[in-house]
């Protein structure tokens, strides 16, 4: 166990998929010392994750939460503080992608992406924002958007558009929070093996090699990979850090 979030309570979201960008996010800020509340639709797996960090001598809680529910936004931070006191990170990771052809996209399939996507990260930034200019210590927020939000790929007409809006608000939302301390950072992660890259490419298992035309390290990042940023962006060590935008994706934007 370290101390780099020695006294720190983090909200993330989207913590029950293992592996998964938020289960290992919340192990890490866990091992660090952070209190973690750990969201997700999927209960047990949001359990399992809270098992896991307990089990390596951390603190955290399961809560049940779809992003895409406001009144539970508010919920989910009042228990947070009811429970450890105060908040001081948000991770904004929960997410799903909704891969098809620009012509078979159906409006469906695009309000969906973007209320899962992107509404929930301005509902939550929202009422982040509030309580902790209602605690006066300032705090972190991290969103995680992606590549697809950089460079343009086939079937992400959707999950694109939303990624690209969370990019955009997290700039105006670091504006926003500076005076009050409140940082808003984003990460663009690349092809992390997780369950969602193993879904949208069809296969089971680590797939660790990959065309460099497509990764120029022709690999697959870890989830350990994204967590350890998140960590430094939750840290103090990144006090001085808002409205930074990192890419953690192997070359593939350089
Ligand atoms: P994952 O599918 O492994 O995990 C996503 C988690 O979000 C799951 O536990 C799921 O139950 C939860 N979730 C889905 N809808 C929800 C909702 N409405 N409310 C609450 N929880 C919900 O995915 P991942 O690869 O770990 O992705 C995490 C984040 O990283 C996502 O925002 C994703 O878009 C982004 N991302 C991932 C990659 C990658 O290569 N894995 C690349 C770029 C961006």
């Amino acid at each position: 166990m370290g101390r780099r979030l020695e006294g720190k309570v983090a909200i993330v979201t989207g913590g029950a998929s293992n592996p998964g960008l938020g289960y290992a996010t919340a192990m890490m800020l866990a091992a660090e010392g952070a209190r973690v509340v750990v969201t997700d639709i999927d209960h047990t797996g949001a359990e399992q994750c809270v098992a896991a960090i307990c089990g390596q001598g951390g603190e955290a809680m399961a809560l049940v939460q779809d992003v895409t529910d406001g009144m539970r936004w508010h919920e989910v931070v009042s228990e947070t503080v009811r429970a450890y006191g105060q908040l001081d990170v948000l991770v904004n990771n929960a997410g799903i992608a909704i891969l098809k052809p620009f012509a078979d996209l159906t409006l469906a399939d695009f309000n969906r992406q973007i209320a899962v996507s992107l509404t929930s990260v301005f509902m939550g930034c929202q009422v982040a924002v509030n309580q902790m200019r209602s605690q006066g210590t300032g705090g972190s927020l991290i969103n995680i958007s992606s590549v697809a939000a950089i460079k343009g790929m086939a079937r992400t007409g959707a999950y694109a558009a939303a990624k690209g809006g969370v990019q955009a608000m997290s700039r105006s939302i670091a504006k926003d929070g500076a005076l009050d301390n409140i940082r808003c950072n984003t990460i663009f992660p690349g092809v992390i093996w997780t369950n969602m890259q193993s879904e949208a490419i069809g296969e089971d298992g680590l797939e660790t090699r990959i065309p460099a035309t497509r990764v120029p390290m022709a690999r697959a990042g870890e989830p350990d990979d994204v967590a350890s940023a998140i960590l430094y962006l939750a840290s103090d060590e990144s006090k001085y850090v808002t409205g930074a935008e990192l890419n953690i994706d192997g070359g593939m934007t350089a």
